[in-house]
Order: C-alpha cells, then sequence, then structure tokens
C-alpha cells in the first residue's frame, strides 16, 4: 500500500480512540478526553481517552488475569505468535506509517524507517527459547548439580514517548511478552492510534486476550501504574523530568524500572573529515523527522578552523531544506507534533539571538520571502523551517537544554581534548559522533566519550535489536538498557536450583556453609 491508500485507511478510522482490555478495544467509560491533532493541518482529528484509575485498575487486572497461562506456555509457543505478529506487521507496514504520519507529523518514508526498526525487535523476539536458555552446572559438589533459570516477572508496563509512537513501544512488548510477561502499555496521548492498531494485530496473530493491553490516559493513568501492587516492572521512554519521576516513584513502590530521558547529542567534526559527507550526515540526524528524534544531533562540535568551511555548506543546505506535508515522498521535514512544542522550539530560537549566539539561518522565517515560515496550502499546520546557530557557547540555554526540534547549534572549540572535554561535561549522555579520517583518533574518542552510544562517522547510532539501546548520565536511570539481552534480562528475574537426589544424601543434619566436597 502506498502512502495516500494507507492513509485512506487511517482516516476511516473512528473518531475517539479508546483501550484495548482483554483482547478487545473499549470505550472510554470515565469521559476524560483530550483532542489529537493533525499536525499538518493543525486541526483536531480526533478524541483521545484518559483512562480513570478504575479503567487503569481494569487493564492490570485483565494482564494480571491472563498471567499465569501465558507463563506456563513453552517459549517456542509464545514465539509462535510473534512469527505471525511479525508477518502481519510486515503486511501493514505503510498503514502503520500512515498512522505515524497523521499524527506525529514526520515524513512517510521515515515512518516506513521507524517501522522496520521495531520489526527488528519483534525479528530477536522470535528467538525467545535461545535467550531464555539458562546455565548449568554438573557436580558442584559430589552428587549435586546447579543451574540458573530466567522466569517472567508477571505483570509489566510500558510508558512511551510522542515520537517514536511504533518504534519504542516495540522496544518494550514484543520482548516482555516472548519472556512470558503480560503488558500494560500507555503510549503518549499525543498519537496514540498505532498502539490499537498493534494491539489488533497481535490478536489476529493468536495472542491470547490480556496479555497486551492499552490504556490510553495521562500522569493519572501513568501514577496509576507506578504505584499499583500487580505491576512488577516500568518501562518509560520520555523525556528528563518524568524519566526521573517514574524512577524514583516506581522504585519506591517496589518495582524494577528502567527509564529513558532526553538528550542533547553532539556530533564532533574533526579537521580531517570528508566535508561532504559531514554536512550531509549533519543534515540528516539534525532536522531529520524535525529534529524530534532523541538520537538527534542537536550541536556540533567544530574542531579547529573546520567551522569556517562547515558552517557556509550547513546554511546552504538548511535554507534548502523541503519542509513539506510528510506524505509527499520527496518531503525532507513535517511539521512539529503541536502547537505548544513550536512554540517552544521559536522560544529557544528567541532565547539563542538574546544570548548573543550567531542566528545563521533563522526556521521562523520563508528563506526566499523573509516573511513567517508558512507551508503552502497548510497555513494553520504547525511548520518551522531549519534554524543553525554559529558561535554558540556552553553557558547558553541553547546549548545546555534539549530543544527537541530541527535547531542544530555550531560550538566552536580549539582541539580534539577541548571537544572530549565539552561533550563529557554536558549532563546528557545519550548518542553521540565522531567525523574523522584517522583511525587513533575514532578509537580514542570511543574509549574516553562519556555517552551511551557512539557513531564513528555514523550519525545516529542507533543499536541494533541485538545490541540494545541506552544512555549514560541524564538520559537514563536504572542499569538495563532497552531490547536485546538487556531487555531479556529486565522482564525476567533470575533462579538458581541446586539438586541432589537421595541415593548421595549424607546422614544427619549440616550446620556450616555447604563446601564442595
Ligand atoms: P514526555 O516525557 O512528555 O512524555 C512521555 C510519557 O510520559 C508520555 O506517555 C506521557 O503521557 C507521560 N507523562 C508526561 N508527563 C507526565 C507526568 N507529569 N507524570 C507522569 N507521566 C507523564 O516526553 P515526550 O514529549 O512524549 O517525548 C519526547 C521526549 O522523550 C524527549 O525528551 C526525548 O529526548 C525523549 N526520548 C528519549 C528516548 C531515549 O531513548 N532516551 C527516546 C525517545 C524519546
Amino acid at each position: 500500500m502506498g502512502a495516500p491508500d494507507a492513509l485512506t485507511a487511517t482516516l476511516s478510522s473512528t473518531t475517539e480512540i479508546g483501550h484495548f482490555i482483554a483482547g478487545q478495544a473499549v470505550a472510554s467509560r470515565s469521559g476524560r478526553r483530550q483532542p489529537v491533532y493533525n499536525p499538518t493541518t493543525g486541526a483536531v482529528a480526533r478524541q483521545v481517552a484518559l483512562a480513570s484509575t478504575d479503567e487503569v485498575n481494569v487493564g492490570v487486572a485483565a494482564a494480571q488475569a491472563a498471567s499465569p497461562a501465558w507463563s506456563d506456555t513453552p517459549p517456542i509457543r509464545r514465539a509462535r505468535v510473534l512469527f505471525k505478529f511479525l508477518e502481519l506487521m510486515n503486511q501493514h507496514r505503510d498503514t502503520l506509517a500512515a498512522m505515524i504520519t497523521a499524527e506525529h507529523g514526520k515524513v512517510f518514508t521515515d515512518a516506513q524507517g521507524e517501522v522496520s526498526r521495531g520489526i527488528d525487535i519483534i525479528e530477536f523476539s522470535c528467538g525467545i527459547p535461545q535467550l531464555l536458555k539458562g546455565d548449568y552446572t554438573e557436580q558442584v559438589s559430589t552428587g549435586i548439580d546447579n543451574w540458573t533459570l530466567r522466569q517472567p516477572l508477571g505483570v509489566v508496563a510500558g510508558i512511551t514517548p510522542f515520537n517514536f509512537p511504533v518504534m519504542v513501544p516495540c522496544w518494550m512488548f514484543p520482548v516482555a511478552i516472548a519472556a512470558g510477561n503480560c503488558f500494560v502499555l500507555k503510549p503518549s496521548e499525543r498519537d496514540p492510534s498505532p498502539s490499537l492498531f498493534m494491539a489488533e494485530l497481535l490478536k489476529q496473530a493468536g495472542l491470547p486476550d490480556g496479555v497486551f493491553n492499552v490504556v490510553q490516559g495521562d500522569k493519572l493513568a501513568v501514577d496509576t501504574l507506578l504505584t499499583h501492587p500487580d505491576v512488577k516492572a516500568i518501562s518509560f521512554v520520555g523525556s528528563t523530568p518524568i524519566a526521573q519521576y517514574i524512577y524514583e516513584t516506581g522504585a519506591h513502590h517496589g518495582k524494577r524500572v528502567q527509564a529513558l530521558g532526553g538528550a542533547k547529542n553532539h556530533m564532533v567534526v574533526m579537521p580531517d573529515a570528508d566535508l561532504e559527507q559531514t554536512v550531509d550526515a549533519l543534515i540528516g540526524a539534525g532536522y531529520g523527522s524535525a529534529g524530534e528524534r532523541c538520537m538527534a544531533i542537536s550541536v556540533a562540535v567544530a574542531v579547529g578552523d573546520v567551522a569556517d568551511k562547515l558552517v557556509p555548506a550547513l546554511a546552504a543546505r538548511a535554507k534548502t531544506l523541503k519542509v513539506k506535508n510528510g506524505l509527499e515522498l520527496d518531503a525532507e521535514m513535517g511539521p512539529i507534533v503541536t502547537r505548544e512544542a513550536l512554540e517552544r522550539i521559536t522560544g529557544y530560537i528567541a532565547a539563542g539571538v538574546a544570548e548573543g549566539a550567531t542566528l545563521v539561518v533563522d526556521g521562523r522565517v520563508d528563506p526566499v520571502s523573509g516573511k513567517p515560515f508558512q507551508v503552502p496550502g497548510f497555513e494553520g499546520g504547525f511548520f518551522i523551517g531549519g534554524t543553525l546557530f554559529d558561535h554558540v557557547t556552553a553557558d547558553m540555554r541553547i546549548y545546555r537544554e534539549e530543544i527537541f526540534g530541527p535547531v542544530l547549534v555550531v560550538v566552536r572549540v580549539p582541539d580534539f581534548a577541548a571537544a572530549v572535554k565539552l561533550v563529557n561535561d554536558h549532563e546528557y549522555g545519550n548518542g553521540v559522533a565522531c567525523f574523522t579520517s584517522d583511525g587513533n583518533v575514532a578509537r580514542e574518542f570511543a574509549r574516553r566519550i562519556q555517552v551511551g552510544m557512539v557513531g564513528i562517522n555514523v550519525p545516529i547510532p542507533v543499536p541494533m535489536a541485538w545490541h540494545g539501546f541506552g544512555g549514560w548520565k541524564k538520559s537514563l536511570f536504572g542499569d538495563m538498557h532497552a531490547y536485546g539481552e538487556e531487555g531479556v534480562r529486565f522482564y525476567t528475574k533470575q533462579k538458581s536450583v541446586m539438586q541432589r537426589w537421595p541415593a548421595s544424601i549424607a546422614k544427619g543434619a549440616e550446620f556450616v556453609m555447604p563446601t564442595a566436597k
């Protein structure tokens, strides 16, 4: 299906986006709702239900009821359901991508890429029988064997951000349910539709009712999950202040928590980097998805005199970005998700000017006419062009804070050591890149940098499904990364079993710590 057909399918969906509990679409009972926008036109497209505490409790109860049978289902049979789900996700990839574009605004081709990266995790999760294989030691003492196995936690919950409404939930639920848990997803209220579509596909794939549930909602739903005694673990992805709150509150209530937060990702550009490749990489990583990616590059660290060539080349390209309706297949950048987010971004541009940074390209104005930026035919949409600042310093807010929009700032530093120090001193540590043609510099960079995910001549180093995703410092609260083997460990608890059979039992009680005999 191409983009326009997929959009038609999307628009024929109902106007209220409800929950999915125990294998059924469930309408709001509480009457709490909020609008979901089409960011391309700026119009309200639908309403999303906001669950009450009671409604969340019903979702958790459904998951709890499904838990004994699902956790007892052999892993290979759980994997077979995921294989079927994988097939359905591939079949409906474009429908999901169009749903993402309709509510998030990112360009359709980028949304297709998002769905593909989500599908990667489902493929990984299909290998769960192998991933759950335990360790066994024969004869740890005479006649005694010891082995370890991993068992599911029970009911686990995921709370996800607006910027990847398919991929980020897929970081969580395929691994969790493959490992034998039942899942409650609380998606972002900005783009809630794809989660319901995935729930329907899981049902079609044969997933028993109650194993995967979706409750739409806001802080009330999140707080209910965070404090619910039957929820054993919380996976969160979103902004840093909320991530910290989730981590602290969840831990206080005895839950295992992984809470991935915000970012300020740097790309260090060495004087020997290939300029053309670096400019392409910075433009894609800075302005792709309108900068609304946790792995977007928002700071170019120009080493030595490279900025003198880099900044004019970036400026020329930033002014010709194709900003348009994301369903047009040549679009490079779509709208911002909401009007509030757009206002936050324009506020940061004003702050940068006030702080004395050099505004090289101003996304608030059309580069040709000089009038306020608009996309013809979509004057109500939440559009802005790409912005570029030069001569930014480490004390400025546009350097320190996450803008989460298409604003790229250039910081000039004298040498490699200063570049490494700048990155390491930043409070975030999600992703980072170094562009260079010197292998030794690249190696030193990867070793010394205090960041969780590193790209060498790769601008957005999002790890593949089997490697796991996670930042350092204020970009991750908790100790385990998302998906990959860390994900399997997060969603399971280890049990150690030691066995001895009667024939070898020694006579009499033993009062000293057992040691190998
Ligand atoms: P957000 O923190 O506003 O929302 C994330 C989730 O938390 C949503 O489901 C939302 O409903 C819920 N939430 C919001 N406010 C809450 C509150 N006060 N109490 C309880 N729950 C609350 O984030 P967002 O705007 O949806 O997403 C963008 C942010 O996510 C950026 O900061 C971005 O860097 C980050 N992000 C990080 C990663 C990562 O892997 N580190 C990935 C994607 C996005």
